[in-house]
């Protein structure tokens, strides 16, 4: 693996592949350094489908590029769909990982996988090797430029990287299940939620429905609220653990499947989602939810009685761990005023979305009407470091902002806009 790359990207996660593919087609020479054994990251590893909207209500979609040619090329077998609403980005998770190697191997990014960084040599303000360590041992590669998109801002970190981690969203663990009668489910939650207020069903085409509904235990009128309490009440369901949030939705090109954007882990403790034993406590509570949760819908929901659970997410669902300090910090007054930039690198009109672990605590707090905010190139550079860029969702952010800035299209659009100023640095 000796060989003079121009750009390392850590990570082929959301922004990961993104920033490789656009470096990659501007002539460089490029490697993704990825632990799991397949691309997507948090979209596919994290089974977290689909895409958040991010288009205007006047109809401009803020989210442009790579990932559009991903999603095409997922729609031509059924395994993408846009809801009727204009949201393109429901996506089969399973087959992303394949289009993504595919977009990879097309562009000529060559890839690691199963390949952990572990260190970085720094000097003069620029990193000089990251360390890696895969089943062929401990090595190092060398880039002209790199790339952190671990999501955790673990190269820059290990660069010394200045960074905040004070407060943490809930984490997730996500499952799905099959075997469930869609179109069951679909004219029962008609039946309890006729008006759709609780409840988005498209009947996409004969082949397929989409279809997604939630409750929490905030009292915003869910229509599953009489079902989660007899489940409480008979000792199916617990109401702090498995009542706080349930979100599902269908997936294309899995017929009769169902993606759960649940549970939530709980804890007595505020979970870190750096501290190890943290992060295997959530493994296994999460797994415990998911088993009562299964059972819910088996006893409770039309359209479940034969469903099994054929996923579960081989990757825990963090929302947010480090954000970097960077040249710029973006904030939530940022994004609600809808700021605009000199170098914007996304485009988002998504809400400051907090899931947070006490009752009541939940935000969402939408920008006005019609209105998008930008983020500055400036939030993707580290403050130390000249030769590496950070994309994702642990870019230069306070909490809050990042609650807005996380979402799927606006990391796709961070990763390509970075591939393309490194390529640009590069030949300059
Ligand atoms: C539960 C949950 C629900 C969500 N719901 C939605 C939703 O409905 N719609 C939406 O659009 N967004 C949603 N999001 C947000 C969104 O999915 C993520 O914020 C986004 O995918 C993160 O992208 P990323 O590129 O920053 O990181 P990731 O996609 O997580 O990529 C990071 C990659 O880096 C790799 N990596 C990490 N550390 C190392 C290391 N040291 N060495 C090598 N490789 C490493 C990982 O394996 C991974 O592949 C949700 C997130 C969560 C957790």
């Amino acid at each position: 693996m000796k060989k003079n790359w121009d750009l390392i990207v850590a990570g082929g996660g959301t922004s990961g592949v993104a920033a490789a593919i656009s470096a990659a087609r501007q002539g460089c020479k490029v490697l993704i350094v990825e632990k799991n054994s397949f691309l997507g990251g948090t979209a596919t590893g994290a089974l977290v489908t689909p895409m958040m909207k991010n288009i205007t209500q006047s109809g401009e979609n803020l989210t442009q590029g790579i990932i559009l040619e991903v999603l095409d090329r997922l729609a031509k077998t059924g395994n993408s769909a846009t809801f009727e609403d204009g949201n393109h980005g429901w996506f089969n998770p399973e087959m992303l990982k394949c289009v993504l190697d595919d977009f990879c191997e097309e562009n000529n990014v060559e890839i690691l996988f199963d390949t952990v960084v572990l260190g970085a040599e720094v000097d003069n303000k620029n990193i000089t090797a990251i360390k890696c360590w895969n089943k062929s041992g401990l090595s190092e590669v060398q880039a002209k430029y790199y790339i952190d998109a671990t999501g955790d801002a673990d190269l820059a970190a290990l660069a010394g990287v200045p960074f905040e981690s004070n407060e943490h969203q809930t984490m997730s663990l996500r499952f799905i299940m099959t075997n469930v009668n869609l179109d069951a489910f679909a004219r029962w939650l008609e039946e309890i939620d006729p008006d759709s207020s609780v409840t988005s069903i498209d009947y996409h085409n004969f082949e397929s429905i989409l279809l997604s509904t939630a409750h929490t235990w905030d009292n915003l009128g869910w229509k599953l609220r009489p079902y989660f309490s007899f489940a409480v009440r008979e000792g199916v369901l617990k109401e702090e653990e498995d009542a706080a949030y349930f979100q599902v939705f269908s997936i294309p090109g899995q017929k009769n499947s169902i993606a759960f954007n649940c549970p939530r882990i709980s804890s007595d403790k505020e979970l870190d989602p750096l501290n190890a034993e943290d992060v295997s406590y959530a493994y296994k509570q999460g797994r415990k939810q998911i088993r009562r949760l299964v059972e819910f819908c088996k006893k409770y929901l039309s359209g479940f009685e034969e469903a099994y659970v054929s996923q579960i997410a081989p990757q825990l669902g963090v929302r947010d761990s480090r954000r970097i300090n960077g040249l710029y910090q973006l904030t939530e007054d940022d994004i609600l005023n809808a700021k605009k930039v000199e170098h914007p690198v996304a485009k988002s009109n998504y809400p400051v979305d907090v899931h947070a672990k006490e009752k009541g605590k939940n935000e969402l707090k939408h920008l006005p009407p019609d209105q998008y905010y930008e983020i500055p190139l400036e939030s993707l550079i580290p403050e130390n470091i000249e030769n590496l860029l950070v994309v994702g969702r642990c870019i230069s952010t306070t909490f809050k902002a990042q609650a807005s800035i996380r979402i799927q299209p606006n990391c796709w659009s961070m990763g390509e806009y970075a591939g393309k100023y490194v390529a640009d640095k590069i030949k300059n």
